[in-house]
């Protein structure tokens, strides 16, 4: 089955490039482990983390316009009350 490679997770069964290390591509079932063992050895500048989902990791100045576009945004506690 093609699973298509992208840069921030949106569902099951698809293949992230890594926000540490773009030479890395993960299958979403293990992208939670690779990023906590990867940011163990990260160097390179601070990243800031989506507030939707801890595994959309991106520089800085993405945030804003990630969130406003993120695949998770519709689970934002925060925003208006659930159905
Ligand atoms: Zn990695
Ligand atoms: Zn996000």
């Amino acid at each position: 089955m093609a699973s298509r490679t992208v840069r921030f997770i949106s569902g099951a069964d698809q293949m992230v490039i890594c926000p540490y290390d773009h030479h890395h591509v993960i299958h979403s079932r293990n992208l939670g482990k690779h990023i906590r063992k990867c940011r163990k050895n990260y160097t390179g500048p601070e990243l800031a983390v989506c507030a939707f989902s801890a595994v959309h990791i991106m520089p800085p100045q993405e945030l804003l316009a990630h969130q406003a576009s993120c695949p998770y945004a519709k689970y934002d506690v925060y925003a208006a009350a659930p159905e």
